[in-house]
């Protein structure tokens, strides 16, 4: 119940935070509109702030029609396969405007992030996506081994003893289990060579709100679930994930996209 909660909350911060750029923006453009139709310009800058206006509007009117899908996607719990490009372009556009829109009403970046990952999941969670156990990767980041361990991980998750000492063996156990694969990467440079070697057709990403985020945007085309770490220990030391919620999104891709995380 607590996670539901949490969900819908998350979601509407995202949202919320699209629409109120979606405004900034809308009002840039008729200021720019004011301009144009002021007097005292020659031809050549009416025409440049004419065309920037145009362009800054159709990005606009695709980013609203992206936001209208992702906003009835959600609620219908059915993608809108026409509607993928818009739906793309609210994300991605308009994300760095959200995060400074966010940061000018001191909203915590981690909210925002966390309610980006959530309207994502959402979104792919929907789209019933089912691929061969081969074709998905588990990408991890290497704050998940046990910081007194000498086994280099990181690069090779083989050299894992499996002690149990860390949940670097949870990886392994769910590799073995679903016959995926499996990347543990030091930063977002790594990262991308596994999905750029693997050609990964679907991903599932644990990592904080911050390289969830940037992972998601660079995936793009291919679908990430990003199931967010676990800190008890503070940022980036032996940091762990819900075993359950990374097994569901695993059980989601594998299956006929029935089961959730
Ligand atoms: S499970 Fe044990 S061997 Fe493997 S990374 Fe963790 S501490 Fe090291």
């Amino acid at each position: 119940m607590y996670d539901v909660v949490q969900i819908h909350t998350h979601k509407r911060l995202f949202i919320g935070l699209l629409v109120a750029s979606l405004l900034v923006v809308g009002l840039l453009v008729l200021s720019i509109w004011f301009l144009v139709f002021s007097p005292e310009r020659s031809m050549i800058y009416k025409f440049v702030l004419l065309a920037v206006a145009l362009v800054l509007l159709v990005t606009i009117m695709l980013a609203g029609i992206g936001l209208t899908a992702i906003v009835l996607t959600i609620i219908r719990a059915r993608p809108f396969a026409l509607l993928q490009g818009p739906t793309r372009v609210a994300l991605n556009t308009f994300f760095p405007l959200v995060l400074m829109l966010g940061r000018l009403l001191k909203i915590d970046m981690n909210r925002i992030k966390n309610s980006f990952i959530e309207v994502n999941n959402s979104l792919v969670r929907v789209m019933q996506i089912s691929v061969a156990p081969g074709q998905l990767l588990l990408l991890a980041p290497h704050c998940l081994q046990n910081s007194a361990c000498v086994h280099k991980v990181a690069g090779n998750v083989n050299n894992c003893r499996q002690c149990g000492q860390c949940m670097v063996s949870d990886l392994l156990q769910l590799r073995d289990r679903y016959g995926i694969m499996v990347g543990m990467a030091t930063g977002g440079t790594l990262a991308r060579k596994y999905v750029q070697d693997y050609r990964p057709k679907a991903i599932v990403a644990i990592a904080c709100e911050r390289d969830l985020t940037s992972g998601i945007l660079d995936a793009n085309p291919v679908p990430v679930l990003g199931v967010t770490n676990l800190r008890p220990h503070g940022p980036c030391q032996d940091t762990q994930f819900s075993f359950r919620r990374v097994e569901g999104a695993i059980q989601y891709f594998l299956s006929d996209g029935s089961d959730h995380i």
